[in-house]
C-alpha cells in the first residue's frame, strides 16, 4: 500500500461526500519503549510515537447529521444525531470518533453540531500499536479544528483521547497510548510520570531503530490474567504499607516481601525494578548510552518471563534470538505481555535481511512467521498542512 498524503485523503474524502474536507490531522500510533505494568501502580513509561498513523478529514455537516466512514469499510455509516448508545456490530469502530464528540462536551469544549468525518490508516489495528488511541487524537483534532479549537494543550488533548476510550468505547486504559500520541517527537521518546500524569522528552539518538516482531498470539484468558496481576499488585502494595508498589525503591524491598506470599513477592520485585529501569533508562538515553539502554530492554524482558510471568515461550524466543544477534542492543516483550509482541533496539547495521533471519529461526520453532515492521520515532498529533 502507498503511503496515504494529505492529498490522496484529500481526494478520497471527496469522492466520498461530493466536496473537500476542511482539515486533514494525523495522529501515530506507539509502542511501549520500557515500563511494564508500571502505569496501574503510580509508576512511569517510556513510550515512542511510531512512523504509522491514523489520519482523519472532516468537514461540518450543516443539517447536524453525523456521517462516518473509514477507508477499506463497507459504507458510510450515517446517523441523523447522537444515537445516545455504543454501537454494535460492523459499525462499532464508530464508538471511537463518536466517543470523542460526545467528549468534547465533557471537557466543556465547543462540539461541531453535524460533520462528515473519513478515516485512513497505515497502522495495524488490534496489534498493540494503539490504533485506537491514534483515532482518538486525530479525530479529536479534526473536530476542534471545525470549532477554531486545534490549539488545545497536549495534555488535555491526551486526557480526552483516554476519557473518550474508558466512558464510550469501555477500555480501561491507562495514560500510556494516548499521552505517546499527543506528545510524540521525532528523535525523541515521551516520559510519562502515570501518577500526574505529567510528559516530557527524551532524546532518541537518530542511529538507533526500533523493530516489531508480532507473533499474533494471544492467551485465551488474558482479560483475567490482566486483573490478576491488577489485583496482586495492588494487595502487594498495601500489605507493605504503601500507596503505591511505585513508591518503593529496589533496596527498601528485601526486609519487606517477606511479609507477602511468593507470587506477590515476585510481582512486587518486578514492578518496583522496573519502575528504577524507566529511570536508569531515561538517563542512559540522555547520556547516549545506546548498549546500557539495551541491556535495561533485555533485563525488563527477563523480569516479564521469570517475576511478573506475563511472557509466553514464543515471546521468550523471539528475545533469545535477537539477544545473541551483534546488531541488536535489547529486546523485550511490548505492551501487556500474554502473547502480543517484542520490540527490538537495534543499531544501524540491523537490515531487514538479519530480520528476515529471526524471523526464519523463529518460524522454524512455531510454525508462522512473525508479522515484522520496522519504526523510527515519530512526531505527535497534528493538524496535517
Ligand atoms: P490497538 O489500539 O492496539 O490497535 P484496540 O483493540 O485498542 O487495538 O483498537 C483497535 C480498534 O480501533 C479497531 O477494532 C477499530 O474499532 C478501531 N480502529 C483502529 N484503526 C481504525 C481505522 N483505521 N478505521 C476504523 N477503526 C479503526
Ligand atoms: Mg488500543
Amino acid at each position: 500500500m502507498s503511503i496515504p498524503t494529505r492529498e490522496s485523503i484529500i481526494t478520497q474524502f471527496r469522492s466520498t461526500y461530493g466536496s473537500p474536507p476542511s482539515v486533514v490531522a494525523r495522529a501515530p500510533g506507539r509502542v511501549e519503549f520500557i515500563g511494564n505494568h508500571t502505569d496501574y501502580n503510580g509508576g512511569a513509561v517510556l513510550g515512542a510515537a511510531i512512523d504509522r498513523y491514523v489520519w482523519v478529514a472532516a468537514a461540518t455537516n450543516p443539517s447536524g447529521r453525523l456521517r462516518l466512514f473509514s477507508a477499506g469499510g463497507q459504507s458510510v455509516l450515517e446517523l441523523p444525531a447522537d444515537p445516545g448508545t455504543r454501537i454494535t456490530g460492523s459499525d462499532s469502530w464508530a464508538n471511537y470518533p463518536l466517543g470523542v464528540w460526545r467528549s468534547l462536551k465533557d471537557f466543556g469544549l465547543r462540539q461541531p453540531a453535524g460533520f462528515d468525518l473519513f478515516v485512513e490508516s497505515n497502522l495495524p489495528a488490534g496489534a498493540g500499536l494503539s490504533s485506537s488511541a491514534a483515532l482518538e487524537l486525530a479525530t479529536a483534532l479534526a473536530l476542534l479544528h471545525l470549532v477554531d479549537q486545534a490549539d488545545l494543550p497536549a495534555d488535555r488533548l491526551a486526557a480526552l483521547g483516554r476519557h473518550a476510550e474508558n466512558k464510550y468505547v469501555g477500555v480501561p486504559c491507562g495514560i500510556l497510548d494516548q499521552g505517546t500520541s499527543a506528545f510524540g517527537r521525532a528523535g525523541h521518546l515521551v516520559h510519562i510520570d502515570c501518577r500526574g500524569p505529567s510528559f516530557s522528552r527524551v532524546p532518541f539518538p537518530a542511529n538507533a531503530h526500533l523493530w516489531i516482531f508480532n507473533t499474533r498470539e494471544k492467551h485465551a484468558l488474558i482479560d483475567g490474567l490482566y486483573a490478576t496481576r491488577n489485583k496482586e499488585c495492588l494487595d502487594a502494595a498495601k500489605a507493605l504499607g504503601v500507596a503505591f508498589l511505585a513508591d518503593l525503591t529496589p533496596a527498601q524491598l528485601p526486609p519487606l516481601d517477606k511479609k507477602l506470599p511468593p507470587a506477590q513477592a515476585k510481582r512486587a520485585k518486578h514492578i518496583i525494578e522496573e519502575h528504577a529501569r524507566v529511570h536508569d533508562t531515561a538517563e542512559a538515553l540522555q547520556r547516549g548510552d545506546l548498549a546500557m539502554v539495551g541491556r535495561l530492554l533485555t533485563a525488563s524482558h527477563r523480569s516479564s518471563q521469570h517475576l511478573f510471568e506475563n511472557s509466553t515461550p514464543a515471546l521468550d524466543q523471539l528475545v533469545d534470538l535477537l539477544e545473541k544477534h551483534p546488531a541488536v542492543l535489547g529486546a523485550r516483550l511490548t505492551g501487556g505481555g500474554f502473547g502480543g509482541a517484542v520490540m527490538a533496539l537495534t543499531k544501524d547495521s540491523f537490515t531487514e535481511k538479519d530480520a528476515a533471519g529471526i524471523a526464519r529461526a523463529y518460524s522454524a520453532k512455531h510454525g508462522r512467521e512473525p508479522e515484522m515492521i520496522h519504526l523510527q520515532a515519530a512526531d505527535g498529533a497534528k493538524i496535517e498542512t
